[in-house]
């Protein structure tokens, strides 16, 4: 069957849970690599260069989009966020799975541009359930809880762009159920075609 690892959008709002659930699945599954974005904001306490995010400057950051470097990028919250190309054509051709852990703006470019990609949304069980864990989380000021949430409503109703929706409740099942979508994605006729051929041909 077909070599080729996936390439996995990966979006819900800000304080769904998108961290917990992504680090729990790459213990799970040895086999996945998570991208390492670019990004123009500050580094929140305890977050470090090349392992949560690239932090670059402003000119910086534009000039890797002038040089074709991102797979995507946008602006989130008044701060640039970028997929970097290299790595994750490198680790696909490799076999292995790469989640793109990305807004909207840049999971509709990746779907546009790369059809063969798997889009998720993760949804919290409420917005309520949301607000809470984004306060209780205590690294944002009352102006930026009120931003992500405005955004957070814009971004869930762009879940139905997406091709699967998950509730992140319980974060077992969770992670159970995006390695069900995983596992099922890999068994896709179109993803197979060569091996289909390669049979008929010996036959
Ligand atoms: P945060 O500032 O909370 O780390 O991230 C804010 C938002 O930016 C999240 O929704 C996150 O998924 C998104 N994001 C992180 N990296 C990227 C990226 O490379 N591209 C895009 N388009 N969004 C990203």
């Amino acid at each position: 069957m077909n070599n080729t690892g996936l390439l996995v959008v990966f979006s819900g709002p800000s304080g769904v849970g998108k961290d917990t659930v992504l680090q729990r699945l790459l213990q799970r599954c040895p086999q996945v690599r998570l991208s390492v974005s670019a990004t123009t904001r500050s580094p929140r306490a305890g977050e470090e260069d090349g392992k949560d995010y690239f932090f670059l400057d402003h000119e910086v950051f534009e000039e890797q989009i002038r040089q074709g470097k991102m797979l995507e990028y946008a602006e989130y919250c008044g701060n640039y966020y970028g997929t970097p190309s290299v790595p994750v054509e490198t680790w696909m051709s490799q076999g292995n799975d790469v989640i793109l852990e990305i807004e909207v703006q840049g999971g509709a470019q990746v779907q546009q541009k790369r059809k063969d990609c798997v889009s998720i949304f993760l949804l919290p069980p409420s917005m309520k359930v949301l607000e809470n864990r984004l306060r209780g989380r205590g690294t944002e000021a009352e102006e930026t809880i009120q931003k992500r949430m405005k955004a957070a409503r814009e971004e869930v109703g762009k879940a139905f762009q997406y091709d699967y929706a998950v509730v992140n409740d319980d974060l077992e099942e969770t992670v159970t159920t995006i390695i069900q979508i995983l596992e099922s994605e890999k068994f896709r006729v179109s993803r197979n075609k060569d091996f289909l051929e390669r049979m008929l041909e010996i036959c």
